[in-house]
């Protein structure tokens, strides 16, 4: 009998699965495993949020794997010391996992890898949490491309990996199954929160797939830059979990697309965003020092204020400017923010504030839901004008101005800061003009 493992990370799904799907294809019995890495939950940047929903997830996995005939494995500790007591526990002669494009990760998989294959376990790794990976999408010269525009149009010239169906475990007698630690808690793994969490797990992000396709796609690009509105697809924590696979999205809004012509240009602009999501880990991916350091290097020895009482009002969101502090509310009270927002705040603590991009990476690391290396660190360095492709640094956004048009009516920035206009909102924290002056002679001076 061949017993394969599937370890999972982030890709929490029993659909359209790679790696998973490709086990039990090839193995009589395939027994999945998920290991609580204590490296990364005390790393400083794993937050609550994040974890919180994680659980929730795994608890949902738990069940529909149940319901899919077999039994999820859940261990604790040294991801090496656990795999290999878990590969001797049940003569598993296969390893399988989706890859993952983090630099903690990549070495933490070498080493597994190594580990397997001393103990004469095959191990197959597969390609999944994005459409396209790093190695595939190179400019002519063999170099990754380091503007988005031209990256995008390569990447829609390859062909599409096809969306796979759900799978079924077999538990054959004689199958050795390990021991499983119950889902711990999230006080068990040392956090806590008091955030209402959206819906979980694989059914809540299909449903979610389907009311995205069929509604706020349809007018994506026009309403999107919207944050009063419900106009975005809010898929973001499944894909960083992996309760919802990229190829899905795609496979689903493009079908709308088709029957949909009006919507097409809508849609274009949807997978546009899924396009950058694979643009800053393939980022990543070829550059990590990205993890640690400005992509621009001369950038590095910027001499940020870094005050810390304006760092603490920003994190607050009480800097007297009503649309970033209505960003920030909406962070430390769901998990989630707008996109547009998150690009204003970011503008503020780095153009307005003076403070280090990294500061404020660390604190939305902390606080998301969706929190997730490549994109944050992106999202980040673009707004901070140190990125690839970035805004350029004397591009500074206009809380002000950005409010008007994008919450014209206050209708944002009223959900999370009812005390706006009123004497209890304080004054602002600095003056935008004078700021805006000190930041372009601060990036001026590299
Ligand atoms: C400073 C900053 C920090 C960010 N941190 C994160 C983060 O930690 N995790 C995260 O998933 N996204 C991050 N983003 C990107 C983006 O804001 C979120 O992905 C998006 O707001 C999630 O909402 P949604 O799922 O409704 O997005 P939609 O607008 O519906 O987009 C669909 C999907 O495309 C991807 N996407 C959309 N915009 C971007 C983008 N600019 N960069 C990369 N991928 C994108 C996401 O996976 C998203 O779920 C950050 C952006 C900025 C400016």
């Amino acid at each position: 009998m061949k017993v394969a493992l599937h370890w999972f990370r982030c890709d929490l799904r029993l659909s359209d699965n790679t790696a998973l799907s490709l086990a039990v294809a090839q193995a009589d019995a395939v027994i999945p495993v998920f290991i609580f890495d204590p490296v990364v939950l005390t790393a400083p940047e794993t937050g609550a949020p994040i974890v919180a929903f994680m659980l929730e997830c795994l608890a949902s996995l738990e069940k529909n794997i149940e319901a899919a005939g077999g039994r999820l494995i859940f261990r604790y500790g040294d991801i090496e010391t656990e795999m290999s007591k878990v590969l001797r526990e049940t003569d598993a002669t296969a390893l399988y996992y989706n890859r993952d494009y983090e630099p903690y990760a990549r070495k933490r998989d070498a080493t597994v890898e190594k580990l397997a294959r001393s103990l004469g376990v095959e191990v197959h790794s597969a390609k999944d949490g994005v459409v396209h990976e790093p190695e595939e999408i190179v400019k002519a010269d063999g170099k990754p491309y380091l503007v988005f525009t031209p990256f995008s149009r390569a990447w829609k010239l390859l062909p599409k990996p096809p969306v796979l169906p759900v799978v079924k475990f077999r538990r054959p007698s004689g199958l050795k199954e390990p021991k499983s630690l119950p889902l711990p808690t999230l006080e068990a793994l040392g956090f806590s929160t008091e955030l209402t969490l959206p819906p979980a797990g694989e059914k809540a992000a299909r449903d979610r797939l389907r009311q995205f396709a069929f509604g706020a796609a349809l007018r994506y690009a026009s309403r999107r830059n919207f944050p009063a509105e419900d106009s975005t697809s809010r898929f973001s924590p499944h894909l960083r979990l992996g309760t919802l696979s990229p190829r899905t999205v795609l496979a689903s809004v493009e079908a709308v697309a088709r029957q949909n012509l009006p919507a097409r240009k809508e849609i274009e602009t949807f997978v546009n965003e899924l396009i950058w999501r694979e643009f800053y880990r393939h980022i990543l991916w070829h550059f990590p020092q990205v993890a640690d350091s400005c992509f621009k290097p001369q950038y590095n020895d910027l001499k940020w204020e870094n005050d810390d009482r304006r760092f603490a009002a920003w994190c607050e969101g009480r800097t007297g400017y009503p649309i970033v502090d209505a960003g920030m509310r909406q962070l430390n009270t769901t998990g989630w923010m707008h996109n547009r927002v998150r690009m204003i705040v970011a503008t503020f603590l780095t153009k307005d504030l003076l403070v280090s991009w990294q500061w404020g990476e660390r604190y939305f690391m902390r606080k998301l839901i969706d929190a997730d290396l490549a994109s944050n660190n992106g999202g980040w360095q673009w707004s901070a004008g140190t990125g690839t492709d970035a805004q350029p640094y004397f591009r500074i956004f206009n809380p002000t101005s950005q409010a008007l048009k994008f919450d014209p009516e206050g209708r944002y920035i009223r959900s999370y800061v009812p005390e706006a206009d009123t004497l209890a909102y304080p004054a602002p924290i600095v003056d935008h003009a004078v700021q805006r002056l000190k930041a372009l002679a601060l990036f001026k001076t590299k």
